[in-house]
């Protein structure tokens, strides 16, 4: 069968997280969160980062290394011509 890695990412970076960070988001509440922006010009939604939220009132603390693979997740290599669409 072999099934091809494709979108599988064992590391984080700046477009996505790992697979291992990925299957521990949440929808909101609280723990891992995907945060995104959306771009001025565009309108074109990117992967910002991940934070870690206490309950779902805490705005969360962006992570700036994951704690699975040691990547960094987003956030570092994004462009200043954002805004934060949470
Ligand atoms: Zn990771």
């Amino acid at each position: 069968m072999g099934g091809t890695k494709g979108t599988d990412m064992d590391k984080c970076n700046a477009n996505g997280c790992c697979n291992h960070l990925a299957e521990r988001l949440g929808d909101g509440g609280k723990g891992f969160q995907a945060f995104h922006t959306v771009k001025r010009d565009s309108n074109e939604a990117r992967f910002l980062g991940v934070a870690y939220k206490t309950s779902a009132k805490d705005k969360g603390l962006l992570l700036n290394w994951c704690p699975f693979c040691g990547g960094k997740p987003g956030y570092f290599e994004r462009d200043k011509d954002m805004t934060l669409n949470v």
